[in-house]
C-alpha cells in the first residue's frame, strides 16, 4: 500500500499507547482517544514478565522501567485474627525471572504517553459513540460531535471496551465472571508498611495493603467470591461501599478500619474479576487489543504483560502486510496460544483468595514451609512458562518497506 494508513485507537493506558509507538514508527498515522481528562496515573503494581520485557527492551524503555521498579521486600499473609502464616518473596509468589519488573502502573502509562505525545495525536476527554465500517474505511463519530474517517480503528480501552461493543456486540457474549469481585483505593498507611504487602484471609475473602515503597498511603483491596453480576445492576459508589461493607461487616482485625478509610477514600474502583474471551479479535476493519481483547484478570497477574506484548504484534503485523485482513489473521494466529496459557493462571487453584477453608489451609501450610522456600518460585513457576510462552517476532526488517 503506497499511502500512509491513518489509525483510531481508543484507549490510552498501555495497549493504546504501546500501540502507537509501533505503528508510528512503522509510518501510520495514528490518533488516540481516551475518555479520561489525561493519562490515568494509579499506583497500584503492575508486572511485566518475560516476552513484555523484551518488548519494552525493544521500545527503548527498559532503563526507565526498571527504574522505578517496586522493589518488594516481602508479602505476608495474616489469618483471620492477624497472626502472620509466613511471608514470601514476590518471586516466589507470582513467579520471576531477575528481568521481570514489578512496576507502578502510573509509571509504564506515563512513560508510553511520552514517547508518543509528540508524534501521536491524542484527544483526551472524548470517545467514540458511533463507527460505521465501510469497505474502504471506518466513518467514527465522536463524543463530542466530530465525525472523522479512519483507515482502521483499534479498540485497546479495557475490559468493558466501547469498541467492542459497538463493533462485536454485547459484553454478555465475551465476559466470563471468575467468581470474584474487588473494591481498591488508597488508604492511609496506618501500620507503616515499607516496600511490602500484608493480605488478610479468610475463606473466601481477602483484604490487601500493598505498601508500593514507603509512604503515607497504601493500595488497599477487598476482593470477595461473588455470583455473577445480573443485568442492571448499579455499579455506583454507593453501590460498591453497600456490597463492599455488608461482606466484610463482621470481620475482624483491621478490618473495621479499612471499611472506614474505604468510605472516605477519593478513588475507590470497583469490578467483577473477569476475563473477556472472544472467538476472533477483529471485524472488517476494527481490530481489538490488550484487555479488550483478552483481557485475564489480576488473578493471572498478567494483564499489562499481555497487553504490551499483543499491542506490539498487532502493529508489527500490520507493518508488514498490506492488507489489513491478513494482518488481522495473523496478529490472532500468532497470539492466540500465548493469550490463553496466560489466561488459565487464573483458572486453577488460587493462592490469593482460597475458597474453602480446606483450600486456605493448604495455601497456608506451604507458606509455612518458611524459611525453606522463600528464594523458591513456589506458586509461581507456571507463570514464568506462560509469560515466556512465545517467540516475539521481529518486524524490524520489513519496516523500512513502510515508511
Ligand atoms: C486492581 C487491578 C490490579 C491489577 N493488577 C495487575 C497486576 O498485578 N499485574 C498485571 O500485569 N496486571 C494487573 N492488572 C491488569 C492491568 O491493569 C490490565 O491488564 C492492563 O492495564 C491492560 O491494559 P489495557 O491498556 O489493555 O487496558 P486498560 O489499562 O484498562 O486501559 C483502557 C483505557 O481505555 C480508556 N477507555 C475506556 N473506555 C473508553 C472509551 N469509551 N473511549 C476512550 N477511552 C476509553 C480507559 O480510560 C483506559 O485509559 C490489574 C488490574 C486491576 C484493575
Amino acid at each position: 500500500m503506497s499511502r500512509t494508513r491513518s489509525v483510531l485507537i481508543s484507549g490510552a493506558s498501555v495497549a493504546g499507547p504501546t500501540l502507537a509507538f509501533w505503528l508510528h514508527r512503522y509510518g501510520f498515522r495514528v490518533t488516540v482517544v481516551e475518555t479520561a481528562a489525561g493519562v490515568r496515573g494509579g499506583g497500584y503494581p503492575i508486572d511485566l514478565r518475560g516476552v513484555a520485557v523484551d518488548v519494552v527492551r525493544r521500545t527503548g524503555l527498559l532503563d526507565r522501567l526498571t527504574a522505578t521498579r517496586t522493589r518488594t521486600r516481602r508479602i505476608t499473609f495474616v489469618d483471620a485474627d492477624g497472626e502472620p502464616v509466613g511471608s514470601l518473596s514476590p518471586a516466589a509468589l507470582t513467579g520471576g525471572a531477575a528481568e521481570d519488573i514489578e512496576l507502578p502502573r502510573g509509571s509504564l502509562t506515563s512513560a508510553l504517553h511520552d514517547i508518543t505525545r509528540d508524534d501521536v495525536e491524542y484527544l483526551f476527554d472524548d470517545s467514540v459513540t458511533a463507527l460505521d465500517d465501510r469497505v474502504d474505511g471506518v466513518d467514527v463519530t465522536f463524543r463530542g460531535g466530530t465525525h472523522r474517517t479512519f483507515d482502521l480503528v483499534i479498540g485497546a480501552d479495557g475490559l468493558h471496551s466501547t469498541v467492542r461493543a459497538l463493533a462485536f456486540g454485547p459484553e454478555e457474549r465475551y465476559l466470563h465472571h471468575l467468581g470474584y469481585r474487588f473494591t481498591g483505593f488508597t488508604a492511609p498507611n496506618r501500620t507503616d508498611l515499607d516496600h511490602e504487602a500484608v493480605i488478610w484471609n479468610v475463606p473466601g475473602r481477602m483484604t490487601t495493603r500493598y505498601a508500593v515503597g514507603h509512604s503515607d498511603h497504601v493500595h488497599a483491596f477487598f476482593a470477595f467470591t461473588s455470583p455473577p453480576p445480573t443485568a442492571g445492576e448499579p455499579h455506583d459508589r454507593d453501590a460498591t461501599l453497600r456490597l463492599t461493607e455488608r461482606t466484610f461487616a463482621t470481620d475482624g482485625w483491621q478490618t473495621p478500619q479499612l471499611l472506614a478509610d474505604l468510605r472516605t477514600a477519593t478513588d475507590v474502583f470497583s469490578d467483577t474479576v473477569s476475563q473477556i474471551r472472544m472467538p476472533t479479535w477483529s471485524t472488517g476493519r476494527v481490530a481489538l487489543t490488550g484487555d479488550a481483547a483478552h483481557a485475564t484478570s489480576f488473578l493471572a497477574g498478567q494483564g499489562t504483560s499481555l497487553a504490551v506484548v499483543g499491542a506490539y504484534v498487532l502493529a508489527g503485523e500490520l507493518a508488514t502486510h498490506d492488507n489489513h485482513t491478513d494482518a488481522f489473521t495473523s496478529y490472532r494466529r500468532t497470539l492466540v496460544d500465548f493469550v490463553e496459557r496466560n489466561q488459565s493462571l487464573a483458572l486453577g487453584p488460587n493462592t490469593l483468595i482460597p475458597k474453602t477453608r480446606t483450600a486456605l489451609w493448604l495455601r497456608n501450610q506451604t507458606t509455612r514451609l518458611l524459611p525453606l522456600l522463600t528464594k523458591t518460585n513456589l506458586f509461581g513457576h507456571n507463570v514464568t512458562r506462560a509469560a515466556t510462552s512465545l517467540s516475539l517476532p521481529d518486524y524490524t526488517p520489513k519496516t523500512a518497506e513502510h515508511r
